[in-house]
């Protein structure tokens, strides 16, 4: 079933009737032993489906200098830095933290970059050894989003409490975005009613993802984003191929069959919410 990694990129979907965009993408980053994509090419195929405008992620230092570049080349896209919570505890550990931070508060200003992110904490890629420099870290970049009047992006691996418990104790943006949402109901509820937004990926597509879509469910559409975290996450039915932009069409269909709402009615709120939270393009 489904178009295998070995057959070529997957199909493009039938276009959406209202465009959307794209709230999380990584178009620094290659899939497996890939080439890096070809970002105007990207931007291109997007766009013929309705999704003509991007949020690049830069989670590393390389990957934030790279977002600087094509924010300053291309009309479409706008950007987001931060030190992803993997790369934090080895900066740390090496005495290059607070090199980093300094250039990640350097780039947070470029008038371009609208989101302090990828941050939070992932406890499934990092052991115990590692959780305090996280938490360092996801604090640090909190007040960052704070001090510079963007929003924040936040990354949750296996770390629902934690990060619930963090954004409360420092107190969260105004616009506080939990990317690649993977809790359950109960946890969509709680984001929902602190003015959170929840930002859907792939991942909603999956056959095993009924909590999530049950997540999803409930969740009022003012609060909704769709994203890729392209190369990874391709919806389905092309889970295992690479990920692009393309095909964020896949997902908000499915979207708004778990909304029981109609897909421009999703399409319209989708591109409503990601202006109020990221500023025009
Ligand atoms: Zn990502």
């Amino acid at each position: 079933m489904g178009v295998s990694v070995h057959s070529g990129p997957p199909p493009a979907p039938d276009p959406l009737p209202i465009p959307v965009v794209d709230n999380h993408t990584h178009l620094d980053l290659a899939r497996d032993d890939g080439d890096p994509p070809d970002v105007a090419a990207v931007i291109a195929a997007a766009t013929a489906v309705g999704v003509p405008r991007m949020v690049q992620i830069g989670c590393d230092l390389p990957g934030a200098r790279f977002t600087i570049e094509v924010i300053e080349r291309y009309a479409a896209l706008l950007g987001g830095v931060a030190l992803h919570p993997n790369e934090a505890p080895g900066l740390h550990d090496r005495g290059e933290l607070d090199s980093a931070k300094a250039e990640i508060e350097l780039f947070a200003a470029h008038p371009r970059v609208r989101t302090i992110g990828e941050t939070g904490l992932d406890y499934y890629r990092t052991g115990p050894e590692g959780v305090a420099a996280q938490q360092d870290s996801f604090r640090w970049h909190i007040d960052l989003a704070k001090r510079t009047g963007k929003a924040l992006q936040v990354h949750d691996r296996d770390a629902h409490e934690d990060i619930l418990r963090i954004l409360a104790e420092e107190g969260a943006p105004e616009h506080t975005v939990l990317h690649c949402f993977s809790g359950d109901i109960e946890m969509a509820r709680e984001c929902v009613e602190r003015g959170y937004l929840l930002s859907f990926s792939g991942t909603v597509t999956f056959k095993n993802a009924r909590e999530l879509r049950n997540a999803l469910s409930v969740t009022p559409m003012e609060h909704l984003l769709v994203e890729t975290d392209a190369p990874y996450l391709t919806p389905a039915p092309h889970r295992g191929a690479t990920n692009a932009p393309y095909l964020v069409p896949l997902t908000v269909r499915a979207m708004a069959g778990v909304l029981n709402v109609d897909v421009p009615t999703l399409c319209t709120a989708v591109a409503a919410n990601s202006e109020r939270v990221y500023g025009p393009w």
